[in-house]
């Protein structure tokens, strides 16, 4: 028998995580697979893949990317040399394309950052094969729940939709030595704990109309889409919080769980 999975969000932070020991954020994510049945794979949602129309990754063997400038060596020595899982990838286009939207596969695609740095954390072992999924920033919010609700079948057919994104994540202000949490950026996390909680779809939907300092907090859409999609394939129930805090001044690293 398959058990059903929850749908997750998860803030992925700096590509430095798994380097940084003393983080709550990488404490929480090393000790994420263990609260979860086990996944037979999983699907997960990067804001570092951007596409004009949903595309999943369908490659046998998907690529660690270091899509990152700038980091310390070690960082782009890092591999997470999983299987990929054409059959998801399939299966997940041919859900997509049944509730009416368009959906495209695609071969070359690794897995960036926003995928490989929580599963590596996770799941170390790197034996839960994985497919990436894109987020389209030309889409609104609606568009980004309605590919989750098509995706939510995937829950019960042992899959893990795993969205990785960063629920406060301004990188302008980022203080990688830390320093005072600005208040703009607790005000959009209490809002985004409290829509989450209350499992209230229609406010999320409408974040950069509802939420306080929106447009503070997230300057472009990207690395909030994945919440939506996880949201999504959660079906509607209130979220739980699994993680919050901030982490370098003001990078939200919260995580939440839905179903
Ligand atoms: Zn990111």
């Amino acid at each position: 028998m398959t058990q059903s999975l929850p749908s997750l969000f998860v803030s992925h932070g700096a590509p430095t995580l798994p380097f940084e020991a003393a983080s709550p954020a990488r404490a929480f994510l090393a000790g994420l697979g263990r609260q979860l049945p086990r996944p037979l794979a999983i699907l997960a949602v990067s804001a570092h893949w951007e596409t004009a129309r949903p595309t999943l990754s369908i490659a046998e063997r998907p690529a660690t990317v270091h899509d990152f400038h700038g980091f310390p060596r070690e960082l782009y020595a890092l591999r997470y040399p999983v299987p990929g899982a054409p059959a998801l990838a399939e299966r997940a286009a041919g859900l997509l394309r049944a509730a009416g939207l368009r959906a495209e596969l695609d071969p070359g695609q690794g897995l960036d950052h926003g995928a490989w740095v929580p599963l590596l954390l996770a799941y170390p072992e790197a034996d839960i094969p994985v497919v990436q999924l894109s987020v389209q920033p030309a889409s609104d919010a609606a568009a980004h729940l309605a590919l989750g609700r098509a995706l939510a079948p995937l829950r019960d057919e042992g899959v893990l939709v795993l969205g990785s994104g960063g629920a406060v994540h301004n990188l302008g202000r980022i203080r990688y030595g830390g320093g005072p949490l600005p208040a703009w950026a607790q005000a959009f996390e209490d809002w985004l704990v409290g829509a989450v909680e209350a499992g209230d779809a229609a406010a999320l939907a409408a974040w950069l109309d509802d939420a306080p300092e929106a447009r503070v907090a997230q300057p472009s859409d990207e690395h909030f889409l994945p919440l939506l999609v996880a949201l999504g394939a959660g079906g509607g129930a209130p979220g739980r919080v699994l993680h919050r805090g901030f982490e370098h001044g003001s990078l939200s690293m919260a995580a939440f769980a839905w179903g």
